[in-house]
């Protein structure tokens, strides 16, 4: 006879200035949303057709923690990148109704196994290996947007080590957030609870086992962690 399963913990993120905690359900990013970042890919930017992949949304670690070393690579990458999060549904959105469904934001790092990754564009092959791995999505505590809303102006970085891996201004997206959230919604109806990663800037490079990082959305969120 089987035994049924007890229910998963639902996977969640702490909420600053608050007790209560939001309850992630599904992590969406977007592909090559900065174009020196593509260049830097040896990819070009579409601006016509943004590209999106998963993760789980327990491959979600909180600020603070520890992130594994993660098996099956030697190539781990980092990708600092603003994080969107989701707090009602909307599908069909027009880019001017997308802003509605915004609740908050936070910093994340889209972890990325970049020699799979590698061998998976060579063979025109999925990318899930490559981004939706355990432990693939450190995100920071979310700041409600009722409290800060980031703008053109709002610095995005990553130091490793205490040096500068990644820098920009948020206004150096190809495709804004209003933008990507409507492009999302013609394609999923988005629930409460997604969060939606919005690409990365230049400056991507390797981590290694005992690397301290630090990823900041200016004013807004921070996150810190090491890999062990
Ligand atoms: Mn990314």
């Amino acid at each position: 006879m089987n035994h049924a399963l007890a229910p998963h913990a639902l996977p969640s993120l702490p909420i600053i200035g608050s007790d209560q905690r939001f309850p992630i359900r599904r992590v969406f990013c977007i592909g090559r949303n900065y174009a020196e970042h593509a260049r830097e890919m040896g990819a070009s930017v579409d601006k016509s057709a943004p590209m999106f992949f998963c993760k789980p949304a327990d491959a979600v670690v909180s600020d603070g923690a520890d992130v594994p070393y993660p098996q099956a690579t030697n190539d781990l990458h980092h990708e600092v990148e603003m994080v969107v999060a989701l707090g009602s549904a909307g599908r069909d959105l027009a880019p001017e109704q997308a802003s509605a469904l915004i609740w908050g934001y936070g910093v994340g790092l889209d972890l990325t196994r970049r020699d799979l990754q590698a061998q998976a564009k060579a063979k025109s092959h999925p990318w899930d290996v490559a981004k939706a791995f355990d432990h693939s999505a450190p995100v920071s505590a979310l700041r409600p947007a009722n409290e800060a809303t980031p703008g053109p102006d709002t610095l995005l970085q990553l130091r490793v080590n205490g040096e500068l891996r990644q820098q920009t201004r948020l206004g150096e997206m190809v495709h804004g957030v209003p933008e990507i959230i409507a492009a999302l919604s013609q394609l999923f109806e988005l629930k409460a609870g997604d969060l939606i990663f919005t690409g990365t800037p230049a400056g991507v490079a390797a981590l290694q086992r005992g690397d301290h990082f630090e990823a900041e959305l200016q004013g807004i969120a921070n996150l810190g962690g090491r890999i062990v």
